[in-house]
This record gives C-alpha cells, sequence and structure tokens, in this order.
C-alpha cells in the first residue's frame, strides 16, 4: 500500500539531539536545542511555574471538562494583555480576536490556515520569510498552500541586519503582500532590527498595505523583560499596521511540552473581528476540537493574579541575565584571553537564546567531530547550552577551529 512513500530525514534538530545523548564523552556540549538550560545544563521548571501548579493540584474544583474551542477564557485574554499591553486601544475597541493554539507551532498554522482561507492575496498565495528564519516556517505555510518566498534579513559580512536588503524587498513586493517578521529575539541570527529600523520598518508596510505576520516565540527572552520585547508589536498595533501575532509559552514560561500558545488577528474594527473570530473558532473545531487545558491553567494563573506575575517576570529576567551573562563571558574569552582572530562583537550584540557565530559549516562540523560539541551546521549556537563549566571549554575548542 505504502510502496509510493519515499522515507523522510529525521528533523535536523531532534537528530542532533539524539547524537548528543547518545555520546559518552564526558565534555560533550549541546548547543543545538533551544531550550533554556540551567548553570548546571539542566531543564528549568521556573519557580513560579511550580507554585502555580500546585496552586491547580490543591483545587478541588478541578475537572477535566473540555475548554471552549477558542480557549480558556482567562488565558486568552490574559495573553492578549500580555503581548498587546494591557491598557492596549485595539483590545479595548474589541478588535482582537484571540484563539488559544498548540503553542507556538500550532498559532503559526491555524494563523497561516486563516490567511490561507481569508487574506487577499495580491496574485499567488505567498509569505515572505527572512533569510534565514526558523526552519518550520516553510513547512508550516507550505503545508496550507502558501508559498514561501524570502526576504535579505541577515548579512553573512557585518554579521548583522540587511537593513537596506529588507527594506527593498517590501519595496519590491506586490502591495498587500504578507510579511513574517520575528517580534523579537530573531531565530535563528539573534539580529533584531533597532528601535529606529522599527519605525522605518513600519513606514514601509503602511506605504505598500502589507500584513504583518508576527511570531513572538521569545517574549522576555531578547531584554528580560517581558514589555520591553513587545515593544515592536505594540508599535506596530499602534501605528495600524495590520497584523497577527503568533504567541508561545514554550520559552518564556518554560512549559515547552505542555504546548501553550495564542493567535491574536487585530481588525480594524470590532466587527470585523467578531467575523473573523467566528471563523477562528470554525477552523479549530475541524483541527483539535479543543485546545489542551493544563498547561493554559497554569499560565492563566499567573497572568492573573499580581503577585505571581512579579514573581514571573522575575524568573524571565532570571533565564535572560544568565543568557546575557554567557554572551559577555563567551566574549571576554575569545577577544581578552584567547586572542582568537576575527572581530567577535556580533556575540554581545546578538539578542536572546542564539548567536550566529560566523563560523563556517566545515569548522562547526569540526566542532561536533573533534570536541563533541554540538550545534547546527549554520554555525547557530544556543546561548543558553553554556554554563559556568563548559564555556571556556567552547571558548578553546572555537579558538582552535578558527586558527586551522
Ligand atoms: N517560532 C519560532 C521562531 C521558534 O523558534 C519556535 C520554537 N523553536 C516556535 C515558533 C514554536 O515553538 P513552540 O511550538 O514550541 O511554541
Amino acid at each position: 500500500t505504502w510502496d509510493a512513500v519515499p522515507l523522510a530525514p529525521p528533523d535536523s534538530i531532534f537528530k542532533l539531539t539524539a547524537a548528543y545523548k547518545a555520546d559518552p564523552h564526558p565534555h560533550k556540549v549541546n548547543l543545538g536545542v533551544g531550550a533554556y538550560r540551567d548553570d548546571d545544563s539542566k531543564p528549568w521548571v521556573l519557580p513560579v511555574v511550580r507554585k502555580a501548579t500546585q496552586l491547580l493540584l490543591n483545587d478541588p474544583a478541578l475537572d477535566h471538562e473540555y475548554l471552549p474551542i477558542t480557549g480558556l477564557p482567562e488565558f486568552v485574554s490574559g495573553a492578549a494583555k500580555l503581548i498587546l499591553g494591557a491598557d492596549s486601544p485595539a483590545l479595548a475597541e474589541g478588535r482582537v480576536a484571540s484563539v488559544q493554539t498548540i503553542s507556538g507551532t500550532g498559532a503559526n498554522h491555524i494563523g497561516a490556515l486563516f490567511l490561507s482561507r481569508y487574506y487577499g492575496f495580491p496574485g499567488d498565495k505567498a509569505v515572505y520569510l527572512s533569510d534565514p528564519t526558523w526552519a518550520n516556517h516553510f513547512a508550516i505555510f507550505n503545508n496550507v498552500g502558501i508559498a514561501p518566498r524570502t526576504y535579505p534579513y541577515y548579512d553573512p559580512a557585518t554579521i548583522g541586519l540587511d537593513f537596506a536588503g529588507l527594506l527593498g524587498a517590501l519595496g519590491a513586493a506586490p502591495p498587500r503582500s504578507v510579511f513574517l517578521l520575528h517580534a523579537c529575539a530573531h531565530n535563528p541570527t539573534g539580529v533584531d532590527p533597532t528601535r529606529a529600523q522599527w519605525a522605518a520598518l513600519a513606514d514601509a508596510m503602511l506605504a505598500h498595505g502589507h500584513y504583518a505576520f508576527f511570531d513572538a516565540a521569545y517574549q522576555g527572552f531578547a531584554s528580560g523583560d517581558l514589555t520591553a520585547d513587545a515593544q515592536a508589536v505594540r508599535y506596530f498595533v499602534q501605528r495600524g499596521v495590520p497584523l497577527l501575532i503568533c504567541q508561545s509559552f514554550a520559552k518564556n514560561a518554560g512549559l515547552y511540552g505542555e504546548r501553550v500558545g495564542a493567535l491574536h488577528i487585530v481588525s480594524p474594527t470590532q466587527e470585523a473581528s467578531a467575523r473573523v473570530r467566528s471563523q477562528l473558532s470554525v477552523l479549530q473545531r475541524s483541527e483539535i476540537s479543543n485546545p489542551p487545558s493544563y498547561g493554559a491553567r497554569v499560565v492563566a494563573l499567573i497572568l492573573n493574579d499580581d503577585a505571581l506575575f512579579a514573581e514571573w517576570r522575575a524568573d524571565v529576567h532570571t533565564m535572560a541575565r544568565r543568557i546575557i551573562e554567557m554572551r559577555t563571558e563567551l566574549h571576554h574569552l575569545l577577544t581578552a584571553e584567547l586572542h582568537t582572530p576575527g572581530n567577535w562583537d556580533h556575540i554581545i550584540n546578538q539578542i536572546g537564546m542564539f548567536s550566529f557565530t560566523g563560523i563556517s559549516p566545515a569548522q562547526s562540523q569540526a566542532l561536533t567531530e573533534r570536541a563533541h560539541i554540538y550545534l547546527t551546521v549554520n554555525g547557530r549556537i544556543s546561548m543558553a547550552g553554556l554554563n559556568s563549566k563548559n564555556i571556556r571549554y567552547f571558548a578553546e575548542e572555537l579558538d582552535k577551529v578558527v586558527r586551522e
């Protein structure tokens, strides 16, 4: 029956993790997967999440009934306030249609599906993705019949943003095109636009009538501050750029496997928003019927209680600060101690969980084969995989491959 089914290659990131796990070397380092690790290389259950979980378990009224199709109301409304701001005029005016999703991946999927059904694409259905981007974006849009195209983003020459290329692409695309933008802490490059650049991007988006498809998977991880990291999204809403937001709580709440997320579509009027919400509900029904309740309940407790929310802010700050410390330390080791050839300022200039080191695929492979350091061949490292115990080893091995 399945003779015509070709064997698919394994997912490269999860393959990397499997290779790391199978490696018996005592000094092995995993810089592949984008999950936060503490200074002992261990997954970190946020203290506030432990607390909220206990509250849930002790609640005698807790049952396992279905959630509404669009999700747990107090989670969805809290999530919308988190990204848009509690004082958001768009929320007050009833112009935001939100649904709970299967983490950020599910938000991207339902957002893409909604656009494929209802967005007035100029010509072919297409979405413009940053070059490079999270690899799954390609598959997610292909799955719903939207062709992925890329726009210039990362400039290997500067290990920074190709801002002129990005603006050029906004100008060259047909009016009303859809552009996917990473809200903060761009994956995989760690390169974000500055505030002034975001303002120029909003101008260009408005001038060409483009639609912004925001992917917000790392709110809090860029600056350590949840509000500061929502700045680009809030600014675009304020400017009136038509947009939607895909939101994930995987990283900032450490709830990777619980699949907690939301999709928020901002409309020009309350009446349009009601129609959008009704169709999101129809799509959601055929896809998953009802979203999962556990993780949403945990996050809803945190979002809707001042004391728990304050604790969460501190926990997010703890994660972001450790990552920033690792950037500073790695930069110091390479420049001040090892005098590694080349400029390493991008290590401290880049933002969030990831850093694009700028090393070649051959050098990445050499690190894995000879030093048991696992990273993707594009030279991306997860800063969260570094800690006070392995950072010197990593810096020394990086220094060696760069000098060869
Ligand atoms: N978008 C981006 C840019 C990501 O990096 C990720 C996680 N790797 C996601 C979305 C989705 O993650 P999740 O489904 O676990 O929330």
